[in-house]
């Protein structure tokens, strides 16, 4: 494990990207901005005349709901219709609405689909702009669960696979190669041996981050994974004669503790 106090990086060694949390907290601050439509409970009841003309239409809540995907949900309860529509048909013109009004209570009915109105949401959502915001969207709300090697600038198994081929002849299996999810980390590296996985610090997948810095953090590891230490019940990380002696292998091992600052 190589360890330093990361403040100073996030103090202004380089700036952080700022606009992840802006998107973060800026999307969530716009739920509560999701109401109920008046107009689109109007084409909800609208719909539901054409399709019962002789049945009084039940109460109906509709609302916008941020769905990860898009997403439409109808459920009677208690003589009342929730239907949550996805968020991103908030700005879809009134007679995609009413198509998908149609749809979702014409399936809860157990009656025939229009086949007019399901292929005029159908071309609504497979139109460029909903597919577009959607896969943004599914980005950023699924952002907690992704993990990968690929940040916005390093890819950490294309320097894996180049370091493999300079320092261990290729023949080091790689391991799962993840950049930490926080960036207010107290390492800037570490080996999980339950999880077999190297994972970075997402701190240094900055483009003023030279590429050897990366590429020594990463070397760091795999040197813990080819020289694996019996941790007596303790966390620290141990280096061993041989282990240092292969370190001082790499090119630019000074440069690069240098930039990490460590001593
Ligand atoms: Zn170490």
């Amino acid at each position: 494990m190589v360890q330093l106090e990361l403040a100073r990086y996030e103090s202004g060694v380089f700036p952080q990207p700022a606009e992840q949390d802006a998107l973060g907290t800026g999307y969530r601050a716009c739920y509560s901005s999701l109401n109920v439509s008046p107009k689109l409970a109007e084409i909800f009841h609208e719909a539901y005349r054409e399709l019962r003309p002789r049945t009084p239409a039940p109460p109906m809540q509709v609302r916008f709901y941020p769905f990860v995907s898009i997403n439409n949900t109808i459920r009677l309860r208690q003589g009342e219709l929730y239907i949550r529509l996805s968020d991103l048909l908030e700005g879809a013109p009134a007679a995609v609405l009413h198509s998908i009004a149609h749809i979702l209570l014409a399936k809860l009915y157990r009656k025939p689909v229009d086949r007019a109105h399901s292929s005029r949401y159908r071309r609504y959502v497979a139109s460029h702009d909903v597919t577009a915001q959607a896969r943004r969207v599914r980005q950023m709300r699924g952002r907690k669960h992704i993990r990968s090697a690929r940040g916005h600038h390093y890819h950490l198994e294309e320097i894996f696979d180049d370091l493999n081929r300079r320092f261990f002849h290729g023949l080091m299996g790689r391991p799962q190669l993840t950049w930490s999810q926080n960036h207010a980390r107290s390492s800037l590296g570490h080996y999980d041996p339950a999880h077999n996985a190297i994972v970075i610090s997402r701190v240094f997948d900055h483009p003023r981050v030279p590429r050897y810095a990366i590429e020594y953090i990463l070397f760091h590891e795999m040197l813990h994974l080819k020289h694996p230490v019996k941790l007596r019940g303790s966390r620290r990380c141990v280096h061993s004669r041989e282990f240092l002696a292969e370190e001082k292998m790499f090119p630019e091992l000074e440069q690069a503790r240098r930039f990490l600052r460590i001593v």
